[in-house]
């Protein structure tokens, strides 16, 4: 095994210059090969192409780590082995290296360098000589009288011990044939690469081979390459020290590489407490990126990178600003709750760009188990560290911004609360020592930035809520929308889509069309989506054209500046207009026209306020003939139910006021007639207290037979007695209303202080009436007022300009 099996060695070797491993004769082992020096000698020496060359070439430890190799060369041992490599792998991730299988043949010894560059070239001399085996193992007394004497007594220690250890044991039995069969001066090399020998031990072996003793330690038998493990060990406890843990951590480290170091292989807690290890040693202790704020570009990044949304960019820079006075984390943890679309994710990553630091996104929604945050304890098959490790571990650094997605999707279960477990996470008192269950050791994050995003506070767990600022990020106008395609959207579209201005044009009417009649969205995300479907069209038309012009065959396609296209193609955009936009994105999804909608008796606009941002919502009342009873549709939550059930109350008790009349003449709006109440988009589960005065508008124009004003929208919650009360949402349901073309909007008189965060642009093109009371809003809601609402004087004040 160990000799060189009758070829001969060359008296000059290139050298292959290793730290992290012993090779020695008879063994094979597995190197990493990443530095220049070690580099050439494979690409010029062993590499043939492709192909590998049977060359032979000396293995000789240094004594630098090879990530510091310099220039210079580091100092050489004076024994090294000569080897043939079996297996040469190139990999250029994550850098550039080899991955080389090499046997070790035989020793030599260094007699002088002959070249340092590009790689080492040696004259040497051949130390283990086979003849000396073979004639040792014919019986024949050697020349080295003292070297025969070595063997054998190692020989016979060994016997020894294996004596000790149960023969039925296949790798015993294995191990005992070898003893027989090897040649004695072999022994040493071939022992010591299959028990456990530290790198020093090993480096002992290979140059000092008389007295070579193995002190009582475990003999680690085992099938596999037991000189690759006992190696790794090594390489894992240097890890383990240059990692720079806290002493908490690099205590526990020591003690579980103590009991790595004594497990067999085949335990399954190996692979167990070697994972572990590989993640401590890969976790960013002590590295961070260092922050380069400025808060004058971060401005301008922010500007650059996002349209409007300036009270959210304002805040942002405050929130940095003092950050960069103070140097301190300890601040609140900013949380963006808005619709989806809107920017949220994308505003965290400009804050991570502007900060010069690594930015991670961690998904919450649906997250209900805690060990998800937390991690589940090693004792579990399958455990794994929680995703703040494991984001950390992907970030490399201790100093990320980590965007929580979704806060309020988070969900709970049997295993536990993840919310509470976010709470530690996010609490500047607890987080310098955050304890993941797989770890169980404590990690700082007080240096990493927590950013948080969520489309509603509501399901937000309380306690969370308290820890972060909220800041809204209300939905977009038509025009905010169209300023966005027009300076990132389009243009994004465009390059991830290969096409340049010069092919494709889409008007800003177009972008009105698609805001309009194609999505209907707080957000820009499906605009986005639908102005990325017209860029594969285009992509695959001028392909064809392309395609074409080359055969000189060029057909002229509807749409697309046809003249233009047949004398010079490349020169004219595509450009997309309403019938482009019809062929690429089909017939527009949302083409109804509020006013269509409100041409009969018993029909009333409402607004809504779901998660996605502001929806305008139809209610539709009818009457039959009856015995007084009302039937609901579309999907009602408990609180509309009553919500309708208080609006026929309160209609019954008001109608003689308000001249209504049923079906038999009579004012109660109950007697002989059934209502039947419906709110369109069945699928939708809607409920909330807020349609309250749309249900009594809708019905009040059903028994009075009078249209409802086609431009009016509303929302408010009603009592019994008529009064109006506060809702949620209204700035989102306000945005929702513009959207749809409406034209006034009653609100609750309560929420009229909340109007005045809309953009000026909506301020100024509605028409708002505060109400306090039905009365009121009747008023507003029929062309001319409404009989029974009283005095002139009793109108609430239109046109509430804010
Ligand atoms: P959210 O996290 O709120 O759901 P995203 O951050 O994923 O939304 O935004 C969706 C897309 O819309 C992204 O491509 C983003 O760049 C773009 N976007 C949203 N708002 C703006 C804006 N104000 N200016 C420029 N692009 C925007």
């Amino acid at each position: 095994m160990s000799s060189l099996g009758g070829i001969k060695m060359p008296s000059c070797l290139p050298l292959l210059l290793t730290h992290e491993r012993v090779l020695l004769p008879g063994s094979t082992v597995r190197l990493n090969v990443d530095t220049p020096r070690n580099m050439h000698l494979i690409k010029h020496r062993l590499l043939k192409g492709t192909s590998l060359k049977s060359t032979i070439i000396g293995v000789i430890p240094n004594t630098r780590d090879p990530e510091k190799d310099t220039d210079d060369l580091p100092t050489l041992h004076k024994i090294g082995t000569a080897g043939i490599a079996v297996q040469v792998v190139g990999s250029n991730w994550p850098k550039p290296h080899y991955t080389i299988l090499i046997t070790g043949l035989c020793r030599f010894s260094v007699s002088s360098l002959l070249t340092e560059r590009p790689f080492v070239l040696a004259e040497v001399e051949q130390l283990d000589k086979q003849e000396q085996y073979t004639t040792q193992a014919d019986g024949v007394s050697a020349e080295d009288g003292e070297l025969q004497e070595l063997s054998q007594k190692f020989y016979q220690t060994a016997l020894q011990l294996l004596g000790m250890l149960d023969l039925s044991v296949p790798v015993v039995a294995k191990f005992r044939r070898l003893l027989d069969s090897l040649p004695k001066e072999t022994l040493p090399d071939v022992v010591a690469s299959m028990i456990r020998t530290s790198n020093k031990e090993k480096l002992q072996v290979l140059s000092v081979r008389k007295g070579v003793v193995f002190p009582g330690r475990q003999f680690n038998l085992n099938e596999e390459d037991d000189e690759d493990d006992g190696d790794d060990t090594a390489s894992l406890e240097r890890k383990v020290h240059v990692a720079n843990m806290p002493d908490a951590a690099l205590r526990v480290c020591l003690k579980e590489l103590k009991r790595l170091k004594k497990m067999p292989q085949s335990m399954p807690e190996y692979a167990l407490t070697r994972n572990y290890l590989d993640l401590m040693v890969e976790l960013p202790w002590s590295k961070y990126s260092k922050d380069c704020l400025n808060i004058q570009a971060a401005r301008t990044l922010l500007d650059n990178d996002h349209y409007a949304m300036d009270k959210l960019k304002r805040r942002v820079l405050e929130y940095l600003a003092v950050r960069q006075l103070k140097a301190s984390l300890k601040g609140p943890i900013l949380c963006f709750v808005g619709p989806p679309g809107v920017g949220k994710t994308s505003v965290g990553r400009s804050i991570a760009k502007t900060l010069g630091r690594e930015f991670h996104r961690i998904a919450l929604g649906g997250v209900c188990d805690q060990s998800d945050i937390r991690g589940h304890r090693r004792t579990y098959v399958g455990s794994m560290p929680g995703r703040i490790i494991n984001g950390l571990k992907t970030v490399g650094v201790n100093n990320p911004v980590f965007l929580f997605d979704e806060v309020d999707k988070l969900g709970k279960s049997l295993q536990g609360d993840p919310a509470a477990a976010l709470l530690e996470v996010l609490d500047p008192e607890q987080n310098h020592s955050f304890t993941d269950h797989y770890l169980n050791v404590a990690f700082d994050l007080s240096q990493v930035l927590f950013i948080a995003t969520a489309n509603t506070t509501a399901t937000i767990p309380p306690a969370l809520l308290d820890r972060m600022e909220v800041l809204q990020v209300p939905g977009y106008t038509q025009e905010e929308k169209v300023e966005i395609s027009h300076r990132h959207l389009i243009p994004n579209q465009m390059e991830q889509h290969g096409l340049s201005p010069k092919q494709l044009h889409i008007p800003q009417d177009t972008t009105k069309d698609i805001i309009n009649r194609y999505t209907h969205e707080a957000g820009v995300r499906s605009l986005e989506r639908k102005i990325g479907a017209i860029c594969r069209a285009v992509a695959v038309k001028i392909a064809e054209r392309q395609a074409d012009s080359n055969t000189e065959e060029l057909t002229s396609e509807g749409h697309t500046q046809q003249g233009a296209e047949k004398a010079a193609p490349p020169a004219m955009p595509i450009v997309i207009d309403h019938r482009a936009l019809k062929d690429i994105l089909g017939a527009p999804p949302f083409d109804m026209e509020v006013s269509e909608r409100l041409t009969l008796p018993g029909v009333a606009l409402g607004l809504a306020w779901t998660p996605l941002g502001g929806e305008i919502m139809f209610v539709e009342a009818s009457r039959t003939a009856g015995e007084g009873q009302l039937t609901l549709t579309g999907q009602l939550g408990d609180v509309m139910k009553e919500s309708a059930h208080l609006s026929i109350s309160w209609l019954r008790a008001n109608a003689k006021r308000y001249q209504l009349t049923n079906m038999v003449g009579g004012p109660d709006p109950l007697e002989g007639t059934d209502i039947h109440l419906h709110f369109p988009a069945g699928a939708v589960t809607k409920d909330g207290p807020s349609a309250g005065v749309t249900i009594v508008t809708c019905l009040t124009s059903l028994f009075s037979g009078r249209l409802v004003r086609s431009d009016v929208a509303m929302t408010g919650e009603i009592t019994l007695r008529g009064l109006v009360l506060p809702v949620g949402g209204i700035k989102d349901k306000v945005l929702a209303a513009h959207r749809a073309g409406v034209k006034r909007v009653i609100v609750p008189k309560r929420n009229e202080k909340d109007l005045e965060e809309l953009p000026a642009n909506v301020r100024d093109d509605l028409d708002f009436v505060a109400a306090a009371n039905l009365n009121q809003v009747l008023n507003a809601a029929f062309d001319g007022g409404f009989p029974g609402t009283g005095s002139v004087l009793e109108r609430p004040q239109l046109n509430s300009k804010l």
